[in-house]
C-alpha cells in the first residue's frame, strides 16, 4: 500500500497520515490522501476499485486509509440494498425513487461505514481506548466496533438521546457517559476528555479525516448497483454532513477514473427545529450560524454545531459544488413520511432516516426536480432505533377477551362491509 497524507481543505498544507485530527497550522478539515492517483493515470487499473475477495465496505479496501489487512474490524457492514420505490414514489409524483437502505446495517445505521474504518485505523495507531461524542448511533456503532475489536470505549451522549440507542450501547459494554444539553456539549467535552486522557476520538463528524471515508463506500455500491448510472439527487439526512461529504467524494473519485462522467446533484435535508445548513443556503451565505435551541424528533441530525461550525461550511461547500441544494422539513412531514416508508415501502427506519424522503416530497410538490428525475434518498437508520417515539405515536388498542364474539366485534369494527 501506498503512503497515506493527510492534506488540509483550507490552507492546503500536507502532513504524514498520523493521529491528526484538524490541521496543526490553521485547524482546518482535513483530508486523505492516498499514494496513488485516483485517475488511473500512474497505473491504478479501474478493476481494482473492487477486490471480490473481500465483503462489503472492505471490497473498496484500495480506496480505505487502513494500511495493514489484520487491522480491519469488521461486523459484515455495508452491501446494503437499493431498491426503487414505486408505490412511494406514485405517492410523491416522482417516477423514479430509490431507497439506498442503511437500516440494514449491522448495529441499524449507517455509521457503521464510517466507524468500521475509524476503529481499524485506531487499532492500526495502537490505541487501547476509544471516545466518541454521539447522538446515539455512532456511540452505538463505536460500541460495537470496540467490543469487536477489544479496545475500551467511552461514548459522551445527549441524555434525552432515544432510549433504544442508549440500550444498544450499553449493551455493547461501552462506557456510557449522558451529558446534559445537546449534541454540541457531548462534542466538546469528548474533545477535552481525548486531549486530557491521550484517547482515540473517533467521533464522526468531520473531526476524525479518516472516518469519512467509509461513507464514500455507499457511492462505490450504488455505482455497481444502478448499472453504472449516476442518479440526477441524492437526498441526505445531515448533521455536521459527512455523509454527504463522503458520498460526493466517491462520486468524485469515480469521476477521475473515468467511471462516470457527471456528478450527482447533493441535497442536504435537516429537520425545521434544527437546520443551521439550510438556513444558510436558504439565506445565500457561504457560512453557517450555530443553530439556537433544538426543537426536533429526528435526533440523529439535531446538532447545532456550536463550536466547529466549520463542519457545516464545508458541507454546505460541497452541496454548492455539485449544483444542488439544503432544505428543511417540519417534525410532522418527517413523521407522516415515516409512516409512508413503513406503510408503502416495508421500510421501517428511525424518524432522522425519513428526513431525507420527506425533503424529496418537498422537491417534489414545490416544483424542484423533474417528475422524471432520478433520485436515491439515504435511509439512514433503523425504526427498532425510535422504538420509544413510535410507542407514544402509535399506542396500543386495549387487550380483547380472548373469545371469538370480541374477535367479530373487532374485524367488523375494522371493516364493517366483512360478512358475519
Ligand atoms: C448521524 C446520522 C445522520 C447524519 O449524518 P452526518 O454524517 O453526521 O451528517 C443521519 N441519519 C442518522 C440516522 C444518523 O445517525
Ligand atoms: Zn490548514
Amino acid at each position: 500500500m501506498n503512503a497515506l497524507t493527510l492534506v488540509c481543505s483550507k490552507c492546503g498544507r500536507e502532513s504524514r497520515a498520523d493521529v491528526n485530527y484538524l490541521c496543526d497550522n490553521c485547524g482546518g478539515i482535513l483530508e486523505v490522501r492516498y499514494g496513488f492517483r485516483v485517475d488511473g493515470a500512474d497505473g491504478l487499473p479501474r478493476e481494482l476499485l473492487k477486490d471480490e475477495t473481500q465483503r462489503g465496505l472492505w471490497k473498496y479496501w484500495r480506496f480505505l486509509p487502513v494500511e495493514r489487512e489484520e487491522n480491519r474490524v469488521s461486523l459484515d457492514e455495508g452491501n446494503t440494498p437499493l431498491r426503487r420505490a414505486d408505490r412511494l414514489g406514485k405517492a410523491l409524483g416522482l417516477d423514479r425513487l430509490y431507497l439506498k437502505d442503511e437500516t440494514r446495517e449491522p448495529t441499524g445505521s449507517f455509521k457503521d461505514r464510517p466507524t468500521a474504518v475509524a476503529i481499524s485505523k485506531a487499532k492500526e495507531f495502537g490505541a487501547t481506548t476509544v471516545i466518541t461524542a454521539s447522538s446515539g448511533n455512532a456511540g452505538a456503532a463505536a460500541a460495537a466496533y470496540a467490543a469487536a475489536a477489544g479496545l475500551e470505549c467511552y461514548t459522551f451522549v445527549p441524555a434525552k438521546a432515544p432510549v433504544s440507542k442508549l440500550t444498544q450501547i450499553r449493551m455493547y459494554g461501552a462506557h456510557i457517559v449522558p451529558i446534559s444539553g445537546n449534541y454540541s456539549n457531548s462534542f466538546r467535552m469528548a474533545l477535552y476528555a481525548a486531549r486530557k486522557y491521550g484517547w482515540l476520538n473517533v467521533t464522526t463528524t468531520h473531526l476524525n479525516p479518516y472516518s469519512v471515508e467509509g461513507d464514500k463506500t455507499i457511492s462505490y455500491e450504488m455505482f455497481e448497483q444502478l448499472e453504472h448510472d449516476v442518479p440526477d439527487w441524492i437526498v441526505i439526512p445531515i448533521g455536521a454532513g459527512p455523509l454527504l461529504t463522503g458520498i460526493f467524494r466517491g462520486y468524485r473519485e469515480l469521476k477521475s477514473m473515468g467511471l462516470i462522467s457527471k456528478l450527482p446533484r447533493m441535497v442536504g435535508a435537516q429537520a425545521d427545529g434544527c437546520s443551521p445548513v439550510a438556513k444558510a443556503f436558504r439565506e445565500g451565505k457561504s457560512a453557517i450560524d450555530p443553530w439556537g435551541a433544538v426543537t426536533t424528533i429526528a435526533s440523529g441530525v439535531s446538532d447545532p454545531l456550536t463550536g466547529y461550525e466549520q463542519d457545516g461550511d464545508y458541507t454546505l461547500r460541497h452541496i454548492i459544488e455539485s449544483g444542488g441544494m439544503a432544505l428543511s422539513v417540519s417534525d410532522e412531514q418527517i413523521m407522516r413520511m415515516a409512516e409512508l416508508l413503513a406503510s408503502k415501502e416495508g421500510v421501517y427506519c428511525e424518524s432522522t432516516a425519513a428526513v431525507s424522503a420527506a425533503v424529496a416530497q418537498k422537491m417534489s410538490a414545490e416544483g424542484l426536480v423533474h417528475a422524471d428525475s432520478s433520485i436515491v434518498c439515504l435511509v439512514t437508520g433503523s425504526g427498532l432505533k425510535d422504538t420509544d417515539l413510535y410507542a407514544r405515536h402509535t399506542p396500543l388498542s386495549e387487550p380483547l377477551d380472548a373469545t371469538e364474539e370480541a374477535i367479530d366485534a373487532f374485524i367488523r369494527k375494522v371493516d364493517p362491509t366483512i360478512p358475519l
